[in-house]
């Protein structure tokens, strides 16, 4: 393989995995972040055995694992105790799980991992290729940054490159989103569940356990609120005891973590965006991560499908010279990722919108459809992220599975324990 010369926009998971992966087959590699002092945004996240076994392979997972906590079961219900959603990846394998992880513990692993042929650029905003080279790369400020062979544009779901370099079949931002924020795990008893309650799909609390970080051996869960979108300014100018008297009434147990919450700024906003693509790259520049897939993170996949796209691409440059390799790369992961964006456009509303006539029939239909021959394999693949296209599935390795099996009698009751 001839070491290329690779220019990285934008820092978060994809960005982070990319510039490893690359490096580490010896390609020089500059990362462009636009944030001053890159780090973390948002609060914790599920990392699905898909994302898990990237980061087995880059053997970056005995760190996550030691951080992150191990998720069996994911179950929603309505304040009046009616289970909507009870789903464990014991179902699939007795073996597997999740792990729920907080942002900062993730950043810092890719970040530790990042050796000396990546250099991080902080500060700079990419404005887009220059117009009559793609090798260079123009930022915000006007100076001209190249030359480079390969373009990784890696810079979120709100990409501005996107436009410039695919073909944007859809770009639509969903009217709902969500307040989320990290808290103290006091004696909460749920450790290994991801705990959802429901009000017809106007109201949603979930609460993630998502372990420690480096340097701070709290644990911690991920707290989430759905709301509009339109919303949020309204939320803010109100007082912070209303909305919490609001938690209150639905989930007693969930309000009293929030005793620490005392100010609106503690509380993050995050809108989310449904973007599709007829064409992943241009000349020499490619997307990854949400900047070439946003979806709503309703079946909790992106930083998997970030993890996934960083090793896809670096396998097809292994394989095959530019432009071939990145031909082949947006075909391997545009099978993957259609089916979770079909899925996750679909269910958004079902939990997060003022459809109540399609909540009630989601409290009613939701677990016996999950009972269907066949629905519920499919579930739990989909959960797992290990769903490929309509019959296939993403390969996880036997020695993979033994180390999340091994992680789970250590870290908790094993899968099989718990499994219905
Ligand atoms: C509320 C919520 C909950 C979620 N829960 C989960 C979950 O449970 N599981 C899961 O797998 N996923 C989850 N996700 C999705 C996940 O967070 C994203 O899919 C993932 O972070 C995408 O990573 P990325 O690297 O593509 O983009 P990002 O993490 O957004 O990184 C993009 C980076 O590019 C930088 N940048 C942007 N523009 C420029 C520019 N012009 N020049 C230079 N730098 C630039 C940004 O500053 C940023 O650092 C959730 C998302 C939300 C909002």
């Amino acid at each position: 393989m001839t070491p290329l010369q690779i220019a990285i926009v934008g820092y978060g998971t994809a960005g982070q995995a990319a510039a490893v992966l690359l490096a580490r087959d010896g390609h020089r590699v500059d990362v462009f972040e636009r944030a001053p002092e890159p780090g973390p945004v948002g609060a914790g996240f599920l990392l699905q055995p898909t994302g898990l076994q990237v980061l087995w392979r880059m053997s970056l997972l005995d760190p996550a694992l030691a951080h992150g906590a191990r998720i069996d079961r994911l179950y929603g219900d309505t304040p009046c105790g009616r289970a909507v959603m009870d789903m464990r990846y014991a179902g699939l394998d007795a073996r597997l799980c999740g792990v729920g992880m907080q942002r900062g513990a993730l950043f810092s692993i890719l970040d530790d991992a990042r050796c000396d042929g990546v250099r991080l650029q902080a500060g700079i905003t990419i404005a887009g290729p220059d117009i009559d080279n793609d090798r260079w790369l123009r930022d915000a400020d006007g100076r001209r940054h190249g030359p480079f062979d390969l373009v990784l544009a890696a810079d979120g779901a709100a990409s501005r490159l996107r436009g410039q370099l695919g073909a944007v079949r859809r770009d639509a931002v969903y009217p709902w989103g969500a307040l989320w924020c990290l808290l103290d795990a006091h004696d909460w008893p749920h450790l290994h569940e991801l705990r959802q309650r429901y009000v017809a799909a106007r109201r949603m609390i979930g609460l993630l356990p998502v372990g420690t970080r480096p340097g701070d051996a709290t644990p911690r869960l991920s707290f989430f609120w759905s709301l509009p979108v339109a919303a949020f300014d309204g939320w803010q100018s109100a007082a912070l005891d209303d909305w919490r008297q609001a938690v209150t009434a639905i989930w007693p147990e969930a309000s009293r973590l929030l005793s620490s919450t005392t100010t609106h700024a503690q509380l993050a906003r995050a809108s989310y965006r449904d973007v599709t693509l007829t064409r992943w790259h241009r000349g020499r520049w490619v997307l990854l991560g949400d900047a070439a897939h946003a979806m709503s993170p309703q079946l909790g996949q992106g930083v998997n499908m970030a993890l996934l796209d960083a090793e896809a691409l670096r396998d097809a440059l292994r394989a095959k010279s530019l432009p071939d390799a990145l031909t082949t790369y947006a075909r391997v992961r545009r099978r993957h990722v259609a089916m979770y964006q079909f899925w996750s456009r679909w269910l958004t509303p079902v939990f997060q919108s003022d459809r109540d006539l399609v909540a009630k029939a989601r409290d009613v239909a939701f677990q016996p459809v999950g009972r269907l021959p066949g629905g519920r394999g499919h579930m739990l693949r989909v959960l797992s992220g290990t769903q490929h296209g309509l019959f296939g599935a993403l390969p996880l390795a036997p020695a993979f599975v033994e180390t999340l099996d091994r992680f789970g009698r250590t870290a908790g009751a094993p899968a099989s324990a718990v499994a219905s």
